[in-house]
């Protein structure tokens, strides 16, 4: 008999091409996505430990599933993601409710789990198994259809910064063969990707060696670029030191690798940096900017910011916000610093609460100005536009620019998937608005 399950989601992309990964499997099964989450024979929290009170926020939706289930029929509950991961059968003893608890690399495993699963009896797999978790995946197509698809290719972390908890939850860097990604790439090229996203925690570690030749992300930028269905290749979440060479002449030599840079940077003081072990300085930072700069002026930069890292000072602070004023980032990510249970850092002292809020405000402030100037930049002028669905309700059409801002305007279903040029006549901090421009999209309507 055909089932029903639902995949709630928290957390980054890795996340979600995850979660999707997961639908694929347990299709075989007989379970059907839902999105009907009061009607479901599973229900899956994909979580995320990065930040915050990730622990409580999962007890806490869990208790919300409870409530949803009342007077049905239980589903089967399971906890699966980062949280799961740093947490493993700990949650059995604090939430009976939860039936399975299993970790980002062992979703291979998933199948196997529902299909031995019966009630009262708790399942927790939370081993670092990520190659035989690659390898399995390689055999499940990937249903994907989405003009803009990601796909992880490398999982894991060896960098340890000392706030991040991601080589624990994620364990190892673990990058995938080089065919093994291309193969799935041709699947969602032909589902209709026109958009790559190469996902990984340090994407630009990206090394897998075979017959004495090492891969790396620049090969499969260079592979990607030979496909005429693709129009636009990024990549996500990249770590500074890993900017070598190959992959900074990929900017002068590929034509459909978007000029949009998301390098976490963390701060802009140096002092900062080592203590947060991030093993870059501002200096290499901006080094890295300046030859990208030089190789296309179109180029360009967002960042992630930890603000109030333990020890940070007014005058580290302002040397992050000079950084912000000189880079003139774009679509950027602050927080303040959230202890991890386990991390190095977990334990320093944390600067007074106020004080970092005020210094998030200060820092927001000043990339909301800096988003603003570059959206106000594009009125009036024509820009490409990868036309990525239509907005439900309405007969509007929502694609994005090279930048990954969201562009809005009237058009029709035959248009997603192409690139268009649009005109824009409005805009504000987070959406650009206009109308196709006839003249140079003779097909389009
Ligand atoms: N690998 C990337 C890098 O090297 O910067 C970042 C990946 S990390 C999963 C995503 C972002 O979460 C980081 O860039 C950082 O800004 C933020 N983050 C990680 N741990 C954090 C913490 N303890 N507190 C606040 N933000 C954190
Ligand atoms: Fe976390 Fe990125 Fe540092 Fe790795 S390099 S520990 S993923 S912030």
């Amino acid at each position: 008999m055909e089932k029903k399950i639902f995949i709630k989601t928290f957390g980054c992309q890795m996340n979600e091409y995850d979660s999707n990964r997961i639908y694929d499997s347990v299709k075989k099964l007989g379970f059907l996505k839902s999105n009907d989450q009061e009607k479901v024979d599973c229900y899956v929290l994909n979580t995320c430990h990065i930040r915050d009170k990730a622990k409580e926020k999962v007890y806490h939706e869990i208790g919300r599933v409870k409530k949803l289930y009342k007077q049905k029929a239980k589903p089967i509950m399971i906890v699966a993601g980062c949280v799961a991961q740093a947490e493993n059968e700990e949650m059995f003893k604090r939430e009976p409710y939860i039936d399975i608890v299993i970790g980002p690399q062992s979703y291979h495993k998933i199948n196997d789990i529902l299909k031995k699963f019966v009630n009262n009896q708790k399942q927790e797999e939370t081993d670092f198994d990520t190659v035989n978790k690659f390898n399995y995946f390689e055999r499940v197509e990937n249903k994907n259809s989405s003009v803009s698809a990601f796909i992880t290719i490398q999982e894991g972390c060896d960098k340890f910064c000392h706030f991040c908890v991601v080589p624990y939850t994620r364990g190892p860097e673990c990058s995938r063969p080089f065919n093994q990604i291309i193969n799935e790439v041709e699947k969602l090229i032909e589902n209709g990707a026109k958009e790559i996203v190469l996902l990984g925690q340090n994407v630009n570690a990206y090394s897998y060696m075979e017959s004495s030749k090492e891969y790396r992300i620049s090969n499969l930028i260079n592979k990607l670029e030979s496909y005429s269905e693709l129009k636009r290749i990024r990549y996500t979440t990249s770590h500074p030191r890993d900017m070598t060479d190959d992959l900074i002449d990929c900017y002068s030599t590929s034509k459909k690798l978007m000029p949009f840079v998301h390098l976490p940077i963390q701060s802009g003081s140096n002092k900062i940096l080592k203590l947060m072990n991030r093993k870059h300085t501002v200096e290499t930072y901006i080094d890295i900017y300046e030859r990208l700069k030089k190789i296309n002026s179109a180029i360009e930069f967002s960042s992630d910011f930890i603000i109030s890292y333990p020890g940070e000072s007014e005058d580290d602070f302002n040397d992050t916000l000079d950084l912000v004023k000189k880079i003139r980032f774009i679509n950027s990510f602050s927080f303040i610093f959230s202890p991890r249970p386990g991390t190095k850092a977990a334990n320093l002292n944390l600067i007074d609460k106020e004080i970092s809020k005020e210094r998030l405000l200060k820092i927001q402030e000043h990339l909301s100005k800096n988003q603003l100037r570059m959206n106000e930049s594009l009125i009036n002028k024509s820009i490409d536009v990868l036309v990525e669905n239509k907005i439900d309700g309405q007969s509007k059409l929502f694609g994005r620019n090279m930048y990954m801002n969201s562009v809005i305007f009237n058009g029709e279903i035959k248009n997603i998937g192409k690139e268009l040029k649009i005109k824009i006549d409005k805009v504000n901090k987070n959406s650009l608005f206009g109308e196709i421009e006839k003249k140079n999209n003779k097909r389009a309507a």
